[in-house]
């Protein structure tokens, strides 16, 4: 069996769920698991309703409002007046409603998990109501019921053993199944999430427990491409990669594999297929083990919005090993991600992505040990397999904040 993956991108106006629905009729017997992710931009539209219900803000109806109206009239574009799926997707927005009505507790974490992961349930609704409308007869799964996870909610790490159990349990390899990228559950049954773009990595998980023949993520672009098309031009498609070069891109911020998919497909050598929903003649890209980079190429990469964080002994004594060992588990508490650390004698420098929501707490808790000081909306550019004289175009006229290389990645971090 296969599992496909579709994207934000691929479910987000309704002409899109139609095209989504000619790739399924076309594979129809393969009779894949698909893994779907909220439509469009909607998981930012949701964050923006829990920050505002955790900021107790006045403009949280109005945010909510957005969400409804964006998926009521998507609705009409693709179901007759009294279809049953109007109700099934008032109801999931229902339960958003009767969440705000609550006092949110002091766990921001939390609240954005049971708010957020809607998003996912209101596509998958969609979709799995539209397939059927159209004669795809399908199974709709509650990832919830399957994917069991901790309770560290925002990042929840997946219960593989009791994962494993409940999906071969719920899944019926023989029927088309759809269910939701990027939430699980506790063993609470509290919602959570995964992690931004974790629908990647829930498509793999699906994938090794259910030994597939392959992954096939769908995507707007034609592959892997050598650099993020947003900011570079010209970006080259790769037509090969080894799992390994593949980890090391996604490692290093090429967002169009979330970094936590490729290693249990690695593990159970079940190859990925990165394709086109728009261009189905393109084979995209396959991503397997020891295969080699196909053609040669260096990778561009480029995270945004970048927080430098610096830190020193405030008796200017030097930074070793418990000062950095404290600096981690503050920083993992903030769920703040680590993407470069650059140690000199009396300070440490970390280029981090973390939630604007969590930066004063973290600065703050730093600052009871350490003398703190904090740039934000850096940009960090990473080229592996880099060209010296290439890099210094690239970087040319750019302030330099700090640099790391070895021998096949150089990491800058600029404004
Ligand atoms: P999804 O719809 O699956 O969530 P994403 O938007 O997360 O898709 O990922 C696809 C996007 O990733 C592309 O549109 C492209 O802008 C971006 N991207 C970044 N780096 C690369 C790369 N190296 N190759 C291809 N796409 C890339
Ligand atoms: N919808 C989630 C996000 O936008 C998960 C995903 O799309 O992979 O981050
Ligand atoms: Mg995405």
């Amino acid at each position: 069996m296969k599992v496909f993956k579709f994207g934000g991108a691929s479910v987000k106006d309704a002409e899109s769920v139609k095209n989504v629905a000619r790739i399924l009729t076309k594979y129809k017997d393969d009779k894949p698991l698909v893994v779907i992710s909220a439509m469009g931009k909607m998981t930012n539209a949701l964050e923006e309703v829990a920050r505002a219900f955790y900021l107790k803000q006045d403009d949280v109806s109005e945010k909510l409002n957005f969400v409804k109206d964006f998926h009521s009239n998507f609705l009409k574009e693709l179901f007759e007046e009294n279809h049953p799926v109007f109700d099934a997707v008032s109801n999931l927005l229902v339960e958003i409603e009767w969440a705000l009505e609550n006092e949110p507790r002091p766990d921001y974490p939390f609240e954005y998990d049971q708010i957020v992961s809607v998003g996912e349930l209101l596509s998958t609704t969609i979709v799995s109501a539209y397939l059927k409308e159209i004669g795809i007869d399908n199974d709709w799964l509650d990832a919830r019921d399957v994917v069991k996870t901790d309770n560290k909610h925002q990042s929840a790490i997946i219960n593989w053993e009791l994962t494993t159990s409940c999906i071969k349990e719920k899944v019926n390899t023989n029927r088309l199944t759809i269910t939701q990228g990027f939430i699980g559950c506790t063993s609470e049954n509290f919602t959570t999430t995964l992690g931004r773009e974790g629908s990647d990595y829930s498509a793999a998980i699906f994938a090794t427990v259910l030994g597939a023949k392959k992954l096939v993520i769908w995507k707007d672009v034609i592959g892997v491409l050598h650099a993020d098309p947003r900011y570079f031009e010209d970006a080259q498609k790769v037509e090969k990669l080894s799992f390994q070069e593949a980890i090391e891109l996604a490692f290093y911020g090429a967002s169009v594999i979330h970094p936590k998919t490729l290693q249990p497909l690695k593990r159970n050598r079940i190859p990925l297929q990165v394709r086109s929903f728009i261009d189905l003649e393109q084979k995209g890209t396959w991503i397997a083990e020891d295969e080699a980079i196909v053609p040669e190429t260096s990778f561009y990469i480029l995270k945004k919005n970048q927080t430098l964080l610096s830190i020193s002994a405030s008796d200017l004594d030097f930074i070793v090993e418990n000062h950095l060992s404290a600096a981690f588990l503050t920083l993992a508490k903030y769920n703040a991600k680590v993407n470069l650390v650059q140690n000199s004698a009396v300070s440490c420098y970390f280029a981090l992505d973390v939630d604007d929501l969590q930066i004063d707490g973290l600065v703050e808790e730093l600052s009871k040990d350490f003398k703190v000081k904090c740039v934000r909306g850096l940009d960090l550019m990473t080229v592996r397999h880099y060209k010296n004289e290439e890099v210094d175009k690239i970087l040319e006229g750019k302030d330099v904040l700090l640099t790391q290389k070895n021998k096949t990645t150089i990491q800058v971090l600029h404004k």
